[in-house]
């Protein structure tokens, strides 16, 4: 019998972001630097065996399945592991599958994505000006990504879109970006700066604007309505009373989330990691690799979650950045 999931702080886990790829054709500053080294390609799980990793997890309760990366849709092939995915949505078993993108090549696959099931998409756009949007991702160009999100909606698919809140960069937008939200029925979540990764030469502290100050600016203008629903994330909604519109907020920093996590991660690479903010992980391509069975990759799943952390450590109360990790949010997935 497949025994649920569930961890030692009696939480169940029914959300897994699995990251396809490390690769990028951005290079956003919070999360690449300039010259990235990419793993080997036979470091990376094949197709095959992200689709058994996955179907596992499946069996073993996950209902919402989110690919990240990197840019997911880099990949090479990557339609072949959505539209296996979608067996599971046929089935019943999987509720949800959905992306983190960064827009560029929605233009290319969105109606392949709709078509394989996916009907929610979460891309991440940090600036509306085309000059801010070349310095924010080096490679990215605004144009391409407006036209990726043009074709999102033109499929059908459900856009949400996710902005970095970055002090003395992209403040001034705030209602800007609210507005062209709202006017194309998108919502719109705020992300609080993480210390992911050592990106060198990065101002940390500088880049942190809180999203306690961010909210009460908005709320300046306009009355908003917290919402209840919550998704075990470290995300939390209001509702723009004016428009309707859906405002979230992640901020792992300056509020705990943890008490109600509901989620794993897993790497490009195999590995699963049961708290964004802690090192703690453990490997799942060796057990994947060694048996056509799933048997060892299933004890090994059971293992890791028996092992999930109450919380993470992220601290910038003292001014300084601690609980800082060392890897990437592209390695992990955001
Ligand atoms: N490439 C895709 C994208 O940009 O949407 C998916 C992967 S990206 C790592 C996922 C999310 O993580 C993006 O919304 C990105 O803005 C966010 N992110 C990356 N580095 C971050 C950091 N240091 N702090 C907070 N969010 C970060
Ligand atoms: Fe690429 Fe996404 Fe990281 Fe930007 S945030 S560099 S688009 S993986």
């Amino acid at each position: 019998m497949n025994i649920p999931l569930i961890d030692p702080f009696a939480r169940a886990i029914s959300y897994l972001r699995v990251s396809v790829t490390d690769r990028c054709d951005f290079r956003c500053v919070y999360c690449m630097s300039e010259n990235m080294t990419f793993l080997p390609k036979k470091e990376l799980l094949t197709l095959e065996e992200l689709d058994r990793l996955c179907s596992a997890f499946v069996r073993l309760g996950v209902k919402k399945l989110r690919i990240t990366g990197g840019e997911p849709l880099v990949r090479r092939d990557i339609m072949t592991f959505f539209n296996a995915m979608g067996r599971h949505l046929e089935s019943g078993a999987l509720h949800e599958l959905t992306i983190t993108t960064n827009g560029s090549q929605l233009e290319k696959y969105a109606a392949d994505l709709y078509a394989a099931g996916v009907r929610r998409v979460n891309i991440s756009l940090d600036t509306l000006d085309e000059d801010k949007f070349a310095q924010i991702t080096r490679w990215g160009r605004l144009p391409q990504v407006l036209r990726g999100i043009d074709a999102a909606q033109a499929a059908g698919l459900r856009v949400k879109i996710n902005t970095v809140a970055l002090q003395g960069f992209n403040e001034d937008e705030l209602f800007t970006l609210t507005d062209w939200c709202a006017s194309r029925d998108m919502d719109i979540t705020f992300i609080e700066v993480m210390p992911m990764g050592d990106l060198g030469n990065e101002d940390r502290l500088g880049q942190f604007w809180s999203l306690k100050d961010l909210r009460a600016r908005l709320a300046g203008r306009s009355a908003l309505t917290d919402l209840p629903d919550n998704s075990g994330g470290p995300a939390r909604y209001v509702r723009v009373d004016e428009t309707g519109q859906k405002i979230g907020f992640i901020t792992p920093l300056s509020h705990n989330f943890c008490e109600s996590c509901n989620r794993v991660r897993i790497t490009c690479t195999g590995e699963i990691y049961t708290c964004l903010g802690q090192e703690g992980h453990s490997d799942l391509r060796a057990p994947l690799r060694a048996s056509e069975s799933d048997q060892e990759l299933e004890t090994a799943i059971r293992a890791a979650i028996a092992r999930k952390p109450k919380g993470h450590d992220f601290d910038y109360s003292r001014q300084q950045v601690d609980g800082q990790v060392s890897r990437h949010m592209s390695h992990t997935g955001g």
